[in-house]
């Protein structure tokens, strides 16, 4: 029986996939693809491969983790070479380790082909270091998709954390987020930015602050998917927008509000 391979796909552009994750993609007979997998990724797939949509995107219908599951336990038990194809990397934020879990119980053995991840290789993509030293002395990737829930992050102290904070799935509870670390102590002066698509043709950014940044996003109509970045560090990006700019990129779109 092969390993089923759990594989980032970055976060768009094809060039931006590790060297292992393109190899077991051209070799895959079966895909099981996210909805945020970039179809020039899915592209590079051989013509025959079978590729299952098994979108697991926020808000969107998805298909059952369970179904997940039992269908790439049952390809690899019949031989099939299967790729389990996940945007951005697949241990960060995208159930990776649910279905590794799952694949190593049922005896399937597991490899994992990390990728570039939307929160790192995002703000990149408009000059933005997320760890410049003279800014931060770290970075924390958090949710943004349960911000009042339970499994909540700890938001007061975050704020309190002198870290640059990447939200994931942030763009609809943007406000609350915000409220919460306001409530923690961060002044809405704190520079902030927004990056969505990235590394997508559709890639769109803002900078502000953080007091401003529901309504930048409002304003500018930008949707999900987007990495919030919310700290000093974000100061920093403006200088690089001219280089950073997308030289092929056709549908950009800036916003400096601050
Ligand atoms: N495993 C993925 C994250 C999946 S969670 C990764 O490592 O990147 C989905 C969230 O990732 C989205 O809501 C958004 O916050 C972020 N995201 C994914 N692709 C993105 C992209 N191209 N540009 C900006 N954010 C992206």
């Amino acid at each position: 029986m092969n390993p089923v391979s759990l594989v980032g796909a970055g976060p768009g552009d094809p060039e931006l996939l590790t060297v292992r994750a393109l190899r077991r993609i051209e070799a895959a007979d079966v895909i099981l693809c996210d909805d945020l997998v970039d179809p020039r990724v899915l592209a590079l797939a051989r013509r025959n491969a079978r590729v299952l949509h098994v979108g697991k995107r926020g808000g969107c219908p998805s298909t059952e983790q369970q179904f997940i599951h039992e269908l790439m336990i049952r390809e690899a038990r019949r031989g099939a070479r299967v790729v389990r194809l996940k945007g951005g990397d697949p241990f960060v934020f995208g159930r990776g380790g649910e279905e590794a879990d799952a694949l190593r119980a049922a005896g399937v053995e597991v490899e994992v082909v990390s990728g570039l991840t939307a929160g790192l290789c995002g703000p990149a993509a408009i000059g933005l270091p997320v760890t410049d030293r003279r800014a931060a002395a770290g970075v924390a990737l958090v949710t943004g998709h349960s911000a009042d829930g339970a499994h909540a992050p700890d938001w007061q102290a975050l704020a309190k954390s002198g870290l640059t904070l990447v939200v994931y799935m942030g763009v609809a509870r943007c406000e609350s987020i915000v409220s919460a670390l306001v409530a923690g102590g961060l002044s809405e002066d704190t520079p902030a930015a927004v990056i969505s698509a990235a590394h997508t043709p559709q890639q769109r950014h803002a900078v502000c602050s953080l007091g401003t940044l529901a309504l930048t996003l409002q304003t500018e109509g930008i949707a999900s998917p987007a990495v919030l970045v919310i700290g000093q560090v974000a100061a920093h990006t403006a200088a690089n927008h001219s280089v950073q700019r997308n030289r092929n990129r056709p549908t950009t779109s800036d916003s400096l509000c601050a």
